[in-house]
């Protein structure tokens, strides 16, 4: 029978189960926070345990991350419970700092992926690495952009590269924080067929209670990941409270998802 889920190579490599699933808070807020998310999730479907560090917000004056500390957390993260560890970089003192601490996994953020001269200056301090580098779609609705920081990061060749579709910002209010515009990461898909493709529900949500729909949607357009941001108090969290989930919640979402088999 043929198989319809394309995991990418570099995926395949690693053997992990599909779907590929990256969970943690938004933001590292105190070392007993991030240790207190990492054990809940400890012995779940998680791979990877992801923790802003940096926080890129659209307006100042709200809690702007915690900064290089953070890093020594997410050892500890690794150290205590083996999941691996990834964060957002968005410049080379980022990216220099978060390989020095042997982050596993590096993400350029949306408000990241609309520059050029940043996503060019973060490929180059990337150049060759064999961590995984995944690029979020930018802010807009913009394909080019994303198609851009994808080239620019290809060409600096690094290997473990995959997108993350994080939805996209408009002026009406709908339902959704960021709307998905599926057709856009379907199309990406497309351009770069071998590219593994994440699927972020919280910040195309907004709101905790669509996670699981979203979720679904992206399974069945055969994804192969998912970023779920998780906190073990989503209410009191420092930054993107209303889309929080917490580990139990995540662990419910991911035995209810169907998930399709290699045969189906
Ligand atoms: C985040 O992942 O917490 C984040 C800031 O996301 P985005 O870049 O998609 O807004
Ligand atoms: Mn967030």
């Amino acid at each position: 029978m043929e198989n319809t889920i394309a995991l990418r190579k570099w995926l395949d490599d690693l053997k992990l189960a599909h779907p590929l699933v990256i969970a943690g808070p938004c933001s590292a807020e105190t070392e007993e926070q991030v240790m207190g998310i990492a054990h809940a999730l400890k012995d779940t479907d998680v791979n990877y345990y992801r923790a802003g560090i940096w926080k890129p917000r659209t307006r100042p004056g709200n809690f702007e991350g915690v900064g290089a500390i953070g890093l020594k957390w997410l050892q500890r993260v690794k150290a205590e419970t083996g999941l691996k560890t990834a964060t957002e970089v968005a410049n080379r003192n980022h990216v220099d700092l978060a390989l020095e601490h042997d982050i596993d996994l590096l993400w350029i953020g949306a408000r990241s992926t609309v520059s050029p001269f940043i996503v060019q200056e973060i490929a180059d301090a990337l150049k060759g690495t064999d961590k995984v580098v995944l690029v979020k779609n930018p802010v807009n609705p913009d394909l080019s952009l994303w198609l851009g920081a994808i080239e620019r990061l290809r060409s600096a060749n690094i290997k473990k590269l995959g997108v993350i579709h994080r939805g996209f910002s408009t002026y009406e209010k709908t339902k959704y924080r960021n709307i998905p515009e599926w057709q856009i990461a379907i199309e990406l898909q497309s351009r770069f067929p071998d590219l593994p493709l994440i699927n972020d529900p919280s910040h195309i949500t907004g709101q905790r209670d669509l996670i699981f729909d979203v979720s679904q949607t992206a399974l069945d357009l055969n994804f192969d990941g998912l970023m779920i941001e998780t906190h073990t108090n989503p209410d009191k969290a420092w930054s993107d409270a209303a889309q929080q989930i917490t580990p139990e919640r995540l662990v419910q979402i991911m035995r209810d998802l169907r998930i399709r088999k290699e045969t189906d």
